[in-house]
């Protein structure tokens, strides 16, 4: 039995950090311009330059309403992919079980954007091979734009970004949901578009009874990445993420709001505070390290 994830309680809403399990990825990729020298004093590289980090999927609950945001890698990897990234199984069923839910039991699921390790674990491959639909029973938003660039990726960068969308999207077919722009998903809890890492990236944000969330995703993936220049390569439009990421991180401080980070392989959910200038985390809901063991294969 996987450990319990920690959660949070946001007014009347109870958000619980489910991790898909630890991946590998090139530092360098994840920090874009900023030199080796200073990204590996925070994340120690491997021998083949990848550092260690999470796959973190917030789960807003209140009552019968389930709202999972992103899904991991899930488990549809081949086993060249899982060596690259260092993945197993795909561990969010089992942390979703240790909740006491099944995942017929998430009612929406809210991919921040299309890139495999957000919007994997919308599949499940069954010992067959074959891709089944992972939430039977929930409506996926994605937005629209995002959902066009990864049908008709229009450049070899934007292929090679969305291989894999077609067997992820195909057997969702007909649950998924297009949004343009904003979108409420319950009184409390609103989806926005941020652009940036890619044109139509959108995060999740909940208010209620004055407290706040809310999940960065790949805007803000590591606290690392609270500094305006630290950006992943990945980024489409770098000074657009800067932008969004100071908005948000200046409204987190004002209101408290606590925020999540999509990679943070040690810190689920942190509350910023402004010391002199200086953007720096006070309040946080660590990473059981506990909670990467007892689920998955997790290859090594
Ligand atoms: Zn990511």
């Amino acid at each position: 039995m996987a450990e319990t994830p920690p959660s949070l309680q946001i007014g009347s809403f109870k958000v619980a950090f489910l991790t898909d399990g630890l991946w590998r990825n090139d530092g360098g990729c994840m920090f874009g311009v900023v030199p080796r020298e200073l990204w590996k004093r925070e994340h120690p590289p491997d021998e083949q330059n990848r550092i260690r980090l999470n796959l973190t999927c917030p789960l807003i609950a209140r009552g019968k309403e389930a709202i999972l945001v992103d899904t991991g890698i899930g488990n549809r990897l081949d086993a060249v992919e899982r060596k690259i990234f260092d993945h197993g199984e795909g561990w969010l069923p089992d942390h979703l079980r240790a909740l006491g839910m099944e995942l017929g039991d998430v009612t929406a699921v809210v991919v921040s954007h299309l890139h495999f390790d957000h919007c994997g674990g919308l599949v499940r491959r069954r010992e067959s091979g074959a891709l089944e639909s992972a939430f039977p029973r929930a409506r996926i938003f994605v937005q629209k734009g995002e959902l066009e660039i990864a049908e008709t990726p229009r450049n070899e960068r934007l292929r090679a970004a969305y291989r894999h969308a077609g067997e992820i999207l195909a057997p969702n077919r007909g649950r998924i949901e297009a949004i343009e722009g904003d979108l409420e998903l319950t009184p409390g809890v609103v989806a926005v578009p941020t652009g940036g890492h890619t044109r139509d990236h959108q995060v999740v944000r909940v208010a209620d009874a004055g407290s706040s969330f809310v999940h960065m995703a790949d805007i803000v993936p590591t606290r690392s990445h609270m500094r305006g220049p630290w950006n992943q390569a990945y980024d489409l439009d770098a000074i657009t993420t800067m932008e969004q990421k100071a908005r948000y991180l200046s409204a987190a401080v004002r209101d408290r709001t606590w925020i999540s980070f999509a990679h943070d392989d040690q810190v689920f959910a942190a509350q910023v505070v402004n010391d002199r200038g200086k953007l720096v985390v006070s309040d946080k809901v660590i990473v059981p390290e506990r909670l990467y063991q007892g689920a998955g294969t997790g290859l090594k």
